[in-house]
């Protein structure tokens, strides 16, 4: 299947990409397209559904859209939907590496470190045709960045069973341990069956 993503975020591309083997993933400005929404979605999958909606209103084909996050918690659940804005103040975005160092900061003299990610992905093949699957990924939050690989919080996300974080990582282990590899592998599996009908 060719499909949109609703994203701007080449990470995110390149990650479900590689996922969603034998699918073609474009992104909206692939079709010289943008499209534009309010995140404001008490829940991951509200803002997953907000997102699909949107794109499909402007590309009028398939669409898959995710939503993401981290929550901690022993920080009642934060940053969770907040995730991508975490810490920014007055309209002043942090970048990836300050994010995590105020996280790093919300947790000092906290030994409960168990946290997890949630990713929550919408396949839209039109108005009547919606999947939804949504999924975790559980790890600590390390005491201090580690790794140069993946993005936003994966230099903090400490997997014990790997005694590293997810940012040192080959890509392909990320992609089939992760929230959005395993949410991924369900919407793929959909994608596969509804190509060979
Ligand atoms: P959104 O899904 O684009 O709204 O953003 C979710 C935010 O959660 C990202 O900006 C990251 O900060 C974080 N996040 C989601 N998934 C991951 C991941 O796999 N690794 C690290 N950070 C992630």
């Amino acid at each position: 299947m060719e499909i949109v993503l609703a994203t701007g975020n080449l990470h995110k591309k390149e990650e479900l990409s590689e996922i969603l083997q034998g699918h073609t993933i474009l992104l909206p400005s692939d079709l010289n397209s943008s499209f534009d929404c309010v995140e404001n979605g008490e829940t991951y999958l509200d803002n997953a559904l907000i997102k699909a909606g949107a794109l499909y209103k402007v590309v009028k084909r398939p669409v898959i859209a995710d939503d993401s996050g981290i929550s901690v918690p022993a920080l009642g659940g934060a940053p969770g939907v907040y995730s991508a804005r975490y810490g920014s103040l007055n309209g002043k975005e942090l970048d990836s590496s300050e994010r995590n160092a105020f996280l790093l900061k919300n947790m000092e003299g906290i030994d409960e470190r168990m946290a997890f990610f949630v990713c929550s992905m919408v396949l839209m093949l039109d108005e009547y045709r919606v999947y939804t699957v949504q999924e975790t990924f559980s790890g600590e939050i390390a005491h201090e960045p580690f790794g140069g690989g993946g993005f936003g919080y994966d230099p903090l996300f400490y997997l014990e069973k790997y005694g590293k974080t997810v940012a040192q990582l080959p890509a392909d282990l990320k992609n089939t341990i992760s929230h959005r590899g395993k949410a991924g592998a369900s919407i793929k599996s959909i994608m596969d069956r509804l190509d060979s009908l």
